[in-house]
């Protein structure tokens, strides 16, 4: 078998993890690849391995339509998952609140610090609701000074293959269960909501959020996608404040365009609740910012950074929009070489500053699970509990102590 990679990050970043579970399907051989090539020339759908009917058959376009299709499988539409597992009253408030909370940080009015915290994917709901019960108490004791967003990351970006996250692949096999997957993150959000605890999230697929975004509270789009036509549009229509990640090759000018086009509004394709092809027309997001995840060359997060940053926002976007006001660096992915413990060490660097008064920085973002590190990707029995699948986590123990630090901080700063 092929080594999948086991990071979402480009291999320039950091090394990716060695090895990947046997159940993964294996990459396409060149001999496969040859094989479908050659299928193709001879006019042969190399597809169709048996006979149940295709309509591409039944209509007579099988010729020139869905060559590379192998299967269509329906889904429920977006009304029928949520009406399924609908959020209650109490769940509804919280979205609600924490959004208006992130945006009153967002825009200065309220001076605590974002704190958006969890693992780089959930993989075991079970365990990501652990971490959201530990996290809930936590936020209970630092609540004046931080406001604490849990991370819980269903859709991975990866930079050539490898496991794609829960929504794609819930059972970490190779399945693609995708109906389990959505199913299984609406649950686990629902959760964590039902800690009392706001999500946060990676909106990746343009059509997932129908399923899954009236319980999230911050999204982000990640490095990979900041300068994708598709995504800003979707940010415009997104009912939560959107973070905008540098690219990974560092252009924070990436990610200030992102959140210039998504302030306008944008007409395109989409799907409603019912899961029919639209036209979506939205209203521009107002709220949305850049975030600082470091890159291929380096770190981004010392304080030049974030003021030459900050120029660049300023350049492009009103004084008194959320992004002209302030940043949230990533202390994870290209900040730490994706080391949980250089990562710690970001985090106290910029708490540090804090304290001193530093300003640009609205909120960070920290990468951190139960255990500390990361292994590979397998089903579910053969993994460590609470470990990471993706990038390396701060474990909880140290978490705790960093969520401390930073309240330590935000509170000297207000004494200043
Ligand atoms: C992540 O948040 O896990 C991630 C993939 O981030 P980025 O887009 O910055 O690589
Ligand atoms: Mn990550």
């Amino acid at each position: 078998m092929q080594q999948q990679e086991n990071s979402p990050i480009a291999p320039g970043d950091a090394p990716a993890v060695d090895g990947i579970s046997a159940n993964q399907k294996p990459l396409n051989t060149p001999e496969e690849l040859r094989a479908i090539r050659q299928a193709m020339d001879e006019g042969k759908n190399p597809l169709v391995a048996t006979n149940v009917p295709r309509w591409e058959d039944q209509v007579g376009v099988s010729r020139i339509v869905n060559r590379r299709i192998l299967e269509l499988e329906p889904l429920p539409t977006p009304a029928q998952v949520l009406a399924e597992l609908p959020l209650d009253a109490a769940a509804q408030e919280i979205v609600a609140y924490s959004r208006d909370e992130i945006r009153a940080c967002l825009y200065g009015q309220d001076d605590r610090l974002l704190v958006i915290v969890g693992p780089c994917s959930v993989h075991d709901p079970a365990a990501a609701l652990d971490y959201a019960h530990r996290l809930a108490k936590v936020m209970k004791e630092v609540e004046g000074e931080l406001l604490i967003v849990m991370r819980v990351y269903f859709e991975k970006p990866r930079t050539t293959v490898g496991w794609k996250g829960l929504i794609n692949d819930p059972d970490i096999d190779g399945s693609h269960n995708i109906r389990k997957g959505l199913l299984l993150a609406r649950k686990t959000l629902l959760g964590v909501l039902g800690e009392g605890l706001a999500a946060a999230t990676e909106f990746l697929e343009p059509t997932s959020p129908q399923f899954i975004a009236d319980a999230v509270s911050w999204g982000a789009i990640g490095a990979r996608n900041t300068e994708s036509q598709v995504h800003r549009q979707l940010a415009s229509g997104m009912s939560m404040p959107i973070g905008f990640k540098n690219a990974t090759d560092g252009s924070v000018k990436a990610a200030v365009n992102g959140c210039y086009a998504s302030a306008q509004q944008h007409t395109f394709f989409g799907i409603d609740h019912m899961g029919r092809a639209c036209a979506v027309e939205t209203l521009g997001n107002p709220d949305c910012h850049v975030v600082l995840r470091g890159s291929i060359h380096g770190p981004n997060y010392d304080a030049a950074s974030v003021a030459k940053a900050m120029e660049d926002v300023r350049a492009m976007m009103p004084a008194d929009s959320a992004a002209a006001h302030g940043l949230i660096v990533d202390c994870s992915h290209g900040n730490s070489g994706k080391d949980e413990h250089r990562q710690a060490e970001v985090v106290r660097n910029i708490a540090h500053r804090i304290a001193e008064g530093e300003r640009g920085i609205t909120g960070i973002m920290m990468e951190s699970f139960i255990e500390g590190g990361n292994q590979p990707a397998a089903p579910l029995d053969q993994l460590v509990y609470g470990k990471s699948i993706t990038d390396k986590c701060i474990s909880w123990d140290e978490t705790e102590r960093l969520l401390r630090e930073l309240a330590e901080a935000v509170s000297t700063r207000r004494w200043r």
